[in-house]
């Protein structure tokens, strides 16, 4: 089972995650990152994690 975890305090609203999600589980609501799919979804690639400037996501197995 995959947990992504975002620190919502961090999270600058920039898309970053959004547009890095090859399976589109980020939207921006609010300006803050949401996982709005199943993360059931979750390909475990990582790439919203690096993609994040602040250090706001951390995807866990
Ligand atoms: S690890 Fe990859 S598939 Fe999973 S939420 Fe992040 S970008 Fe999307
Ligand atoms: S990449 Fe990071 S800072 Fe940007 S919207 Fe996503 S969680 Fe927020």
């Amino acid at each position: 089972m995959v947990r992504i975890g975002i620190d919502i305090e961090k999270c600058i609203g920039c898309g970053a995650c959004v547009n890095a999600c090859p399976v589109s589980l980020y939207k921006i609501v609010n300006e803050k990152t949401k996982v709005v799919g199943s993360t059931e979804k979750c390909v475990l690639c990582r790439a919203c994690e690096t993609a994040c400037p602040v250090g706001a996501i951390t995807v866990n197995e």
